[in-house]
């Protein structure tokens, strides 16, 4: 037994050190792509569903790698966070997502909106409002059309700093939209102390309404709240038709998804505002 024991926990260190040095590999790699700049934003269109408000999209990173090609942020965003690399290249994110839309065409007479999720080490290692309203400004585009997507993890996180962060670029005129609705942490709380402009509905609630009457009447409730607080809602992961029908029977007022569009690099995007855009 002890024998077993003690060959289980050098398979253990060996695994772990596997792991640490996979880690430290990744790091190494992913520290190479920043300087390299093999990172790019892609962008999903968010639909609305009513033709008086502007369309909008969702700045959604990849890593063009030299042999790889294109990788998903799920492969390197963790790490990119554990490692503190996300507070620089978070910086990057948001100044090029402001760029890029001051560059889109106007869609039925309105500029498209752009929103780009921040994660919870931006909020704590960087001087976000400095970050934002520097890009802003740089760029020239408006502040109202600028929307960040932050989770409720991280409105749980550090409420204080967090809620003054928030409110300071609420000042600013910019958006601020809660991403993943509904997954995780309880959440009526963060949405009275924060009052966010838009609530993101996670895609698992989406695809509910092809088989659950019930998960189809807990997404209209949440439409139906939304309209009572003037939160506007956007459904994440319409694949359907079905599902888009649904929440547009239910005055659900964005909607994104492959229904409409996968994420798209900037130039394709520009040519879907053009030429794909709904009526
Ligand atoms: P998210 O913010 O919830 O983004 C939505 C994800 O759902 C995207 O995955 C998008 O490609 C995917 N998606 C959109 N429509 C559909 C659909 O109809 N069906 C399905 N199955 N999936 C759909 P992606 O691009 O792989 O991003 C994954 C996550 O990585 C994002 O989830 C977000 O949390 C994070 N992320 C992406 N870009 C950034 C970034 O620039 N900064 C930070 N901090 N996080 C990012
Ligand atoms: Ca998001
Ligand atoms: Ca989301
Ligand atoms: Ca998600």
């Amino acid at each position: 037994v002890k024998a077993e024991g003690r060959g289980a926990s050098q398979f253990y260190r060996q695994e772990f050190t596997h792991h640490l040095n996979a880690r430290m590999n990744l790091d190494d790699e992913l520290e190479k792509a920043v300087n390299r700049q093999e990172f790019e934003l892609f962008y999903q269109p968010i639909v609305p569903l009513d033709a008086t408000h502007s369309i909008k999209a969702e700045a959604l990173i990849r890593w063009r790698h030299p042999t790889r090609g294109l990788v998903g942020p799920f492969e390197f965003i963790n790490q990119l966070e554990d490692s503190g690399m996300i507070v620089e290249l978070g910086r990057w994110i948001i100044r090029t997502a402001c760029q890029h839309a001051t560059c889109w065409p106007r869609v039925h007479g309105q500029a498209p909106e752009v929103s780009v999720n921040i994660s919870a080490r931006q909020f704590r290692f960087d001087d976000l409002v400095g970050t934002i309203s520097a890009a802003l400004s740089d760029s020239g585009l408006p502040p109202e059309k600028l929307c960040i997507e932050i989770t409720e993890k991280l409105l749980m996180i550090d409420s204080d700093a967090t809620l003054a962060t928030i409110d300071a670029l609420k000042a600013l005129g910019v958006k601020v939209a809660i991403d993943d609705f509904g997954i995780g942490y309880s959440s009526l709380s963060y949405i009275r102390r924060f009052q966010p402009d838009n609530l993101k509905i996670d895609r698992e609630f989406v695809q509910g309404i092809d088989t659950s009457e019930y998960d189809q009447r807990l997404l209209a409730a949440i439409i139906a709240m939304g309209d009572q607080l003037h939160i506007s809602i956007t459904a994440e992961g319409v694949e359907t038709g079905l599902q888009r029908n649904y929440l547009h029977e239910h005055h659900c007022g964005y909607i994104q998804g492959y229904f409409y569009s996968k994420p798209l690099a900037e130039t394709e995007f520009r040519l879907w505002l053009e030429h794909t855009a709904p009526a």
